[in-house]
């Protein structure tokens, strides 16, 4: 069996909440936190990263690379396009001059609210890429599609239209959000979780080939809490966890981040 060298990551979505001010206090008191607890940012524990708005960034970068915090962090989406008369749009250059080393990709908000596709999601993909970014895309089925398709069909699917075009050994990392878990209090099941993270993984495999597929980290998202995340990263496929709303509770998201030290959970 191949051994699993996949560092867990736990990723923090801030969404529309926390400014610039709030959110180096915050970062501040994670790495605090973090520290007090001699937390392991590598396989024996996990890479930590937050999502703040795009207007955070620069202060957030400010204070990793002043304190030499080991917290990392992204952007919430980016342009498809590289620059240009494309008012209101972010280029990936630009996060990348900001040393973000992720960004989200398709999360179902942006989806839903403002109408992106699977083909929009791929050439943003490639944009991310393009500028050295690891992109975190997200794919999840609502509870209609559960019910029609069962749980793996749209997630599947929505993996294979962003994986267009996409050849050699990108670095990516997916996270599978069904959207009926997401801020519902309500996760799924760790068995449900594996069982679709094990079809991506095939998936992957099929695209992009096997190497690509186990060095892929999978994520799993939907009422992720301190309280769920261990039976989640028990199973085999589940390679970390993207939060929302707890992750804006700097000691219920450092827990989370230190599953590996729940006894017992
Ligand atoms: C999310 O917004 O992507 C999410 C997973 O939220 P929550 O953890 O609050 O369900």
């Amino acid at each position: 069996m191949a051994v699993n060298t996949r560092v867990p990551l736990i990723a923090g979505n801030w969404k529309m909440n926390l400014d610039h001010l709030q959110a180096i206090a915050t970062v501040q008191k994670l790495a605090w936190t973090l520290k007090d607890a001699n937390h392991d940012f590598g396989i024996g524990g996990s890479e930590v990263a937050v999502f703040p708005p795009f207007t955070d960034l620069r202060s957030v970068q400010t204070l990793v690379s002043a304190d030499k915090l080991e917290v990392v962090y992204g952007a919430q989406d980016l342009s498809e396009h590289d620059s240009g008369a494309f008012t209101g749009e972010i280029s990936g250059a630009f996060l990348s001059a900001l040393e973000c080393r992720y960004v989200l990709i398709g999360h179902s908000e942006r989806r839903t609210l403002h109408g992106e596709t699977d083909e929009q999601l791929a050439r943003k993909v490639a944009a991310a890429l393009r500028h050295g970014l690891v992109p975190v895309l997200f794919v999840g089925e609502t509870a209609e599609d559960l019910e029609n398709h069962g749980p793996s069909a749209v997630p599947v699917a929505q993996l294979t239209a962003a994986l267009e075009g996409l050849t050699g050994t990108p670095e990516i990392v997916v996270a599978y959000e069904p959207v009926w878990a997401i801020g519902s209090g309500q996760a799924a099941t760790p068995e449900q979780a594996e069982e679709v993270a094990a079809k991506l993984r095939e998936t992957l495999a099929s695209v992009l080939g096997s190497d690509v597929a186990q060095a892929t980290r999978i994520l799993y998202g939907g009422s992720v809490k301190s309280g769920n995340i261990a039976a989640l990263m028990r199973e085999p496929n589940i390679d970390g966890a993207l939060v929302g709303g707890a992750s804006l509770d700097v000691a219920e998201f450092a827990s989370i981040a230190r599953f590996q030290k729940h006894v017992g959970t």
